[in-house]
């Protein structure tokens, strides 16, 4: 059971993981240590054949007091029987499908996923002989022809990028299911503050910390989140990578998850006041944006996320050089990789995101020169607007 499972949301981003230490320190304290020092062998051996399994010992194994506190309370806020932390999102994703498939398994990827995610599956696991079949999210009724006698994850992004197209968590798992399959859901665009993907079915949920939950734009980490019994091989391989997330950075991200619930709360509401005004332009062709009723996700969206996200894009009327001015003109809107922090980013998706990927693919997966991601902020939404407006203009 997740620690303070019987409290609200908000509650356990503050007091989840947390515990008083043997100074009355308020809040989860930073240990830096690498290494921790025993009375004596017996105590030692408690900790090493896991007797004593809150005991410390080295900082790279995670048995460290600042990276448990973090880790219990992530999985409370996922609703999971654990968390393991690690030093990057992709590093939580490769310990993830390292540690659940070897040579000769085959893993399914539906829709548009991160580039570097799409960059492991494509090219580095399949030096490994682990290989991904690609499905795009509206071939989803032919999914149960993807999978093979070895598929051992489905993994994908809802909503996805750049695109928000929405996937149905429940359904996907199901078909993982009946097929033997572990459903792996990146947890990034929503946060666990607009979804909770364990809740519907998915067997893992994985993160990059360095977005809406670290929040602030200064740190990089990423999460698992699981049943123990997944994550026992994913802590073997997180320790023999060194993949560790820092003890600084655990310390971080545990402060700023103390915020996440209102924080995300209120970049959902902004986005959604972004997306009717962007509508209601003549020079916008397309909003996507799963809190518009008008949305090809919005039914599914509001069925599975308690809230619509921070995220959004759409695809002004022009060239990939007239949007790029639409982009340079914004003032509060910096142009920038990554999203879910406390300031606003854009990014025109061919010149960042899907830069690398050939204008043939870009067009299968709707993704024009002329789209735009944002990334809302916590500025004044009034302000946000004001920005569009002249940059539209
Ligand atoms: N998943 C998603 C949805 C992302 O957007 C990113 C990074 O942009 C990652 C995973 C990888 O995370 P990190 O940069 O923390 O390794």
């Amino acid at each position: 059971m997740a620690e303070n499972g019987n409290k609200g949301f908000s509650t356990r981003c503050i007091h989840a993981g947390e515990s008083l230490d043997v100074q009355g320190g308020i809040h989860l304290p930073l240990y830096n240590h690498s290494t921790f020092a025993f009375e004596n062998t017996g105590k030692l051996l408690d900790v090493v054949e896991g007797r004593n399994p809150d005991g410390n010992l080295y900082t790279r194994y995670g048995l460290n007091p600042t990276i448990r506190g973090l880790e219990k309370k992530c999985a409370s806020l996922e609703g999971g029987e654990g968390c393991l932390a690690f030093s990057s999102g992709m590093a939580a994703e490769a310990a993830t499908f390292l540690a659940h498939c070897n040579a000769g398994d085959h893993i399914i990827c539906i829709g548009d996923v991160y580039g570097g995610t799409y960059d492991l599956l494509n090219e580095n696991l399949p030096t490994l002989g682990i290989e991904t079949t690609f499905v795009l999210g509206h071939e989803l009724d032919d999914l149960p022809r993807q999978f093979r006698e070895k598929t051992r994850l489905v993994f994908f992004e809802t909503p996805t990028n750049p695109n928000l197209e929405v996937l149905d968590i429940r359904r996907i798992a199901a078909v993982a299911k009946t097929h033997g399959a572990l459903t792996v859901v990146d947890n990034t665009f929503a946060s666990p503050v607009n979804q909770q993907p364990l809740e519907r079915g998915a067997d893992i949920v994985v993160h990059s910390a360095t977005k809406y939950l670290g929040g602030h734009s200064d740190l990089t980490g990423g999460l698992v989140i699981a049943s123990a019994e997944l994550l026992a091989p994913i802590w073997v391989w997180r320790k023999n990578l060194g993949q560790m997330m820092a003890p600084e950075v655990a310390f971080l991200l545990a402060r700023s998850l103390r915020t996440l619930s209102v924080r995300v709360k209120a970049q959902n509401r902004s986005a959604q006041q972004i997306a009717e005004f962007l509508q209601q332009q003549s020079c916008v062709l397309r909003v996507n944006y799963p809190g518009l009723k008008d949305f090809a996700g919005h039914v599914v969206a509001s069925e599975q996320m308690s809230g619509f996200g921070g995220m959004l894009s759409f695809v002004f009327d022009g060239d990939a050089a007239a949007t790029a001015a639409v982009v340079d003109r914004l003032r509060l809107f910096s142009i920038a990789a990554s999203l879910g922090g406390v300031e606003s980013l854009v990014t025109q998706p061919i010149t960042t995101t899907h830069y690398a990927m050939l204008p043939e693919e870009r067009e299968r997966r709707g993704i024009p020169d002329g789209m735009v991601r944002l990334s809302v902020g916590l500025e004044d939404v009034e302000d946000l607007i004001a920005d569009l407006r002249q940059a539209l203009g």
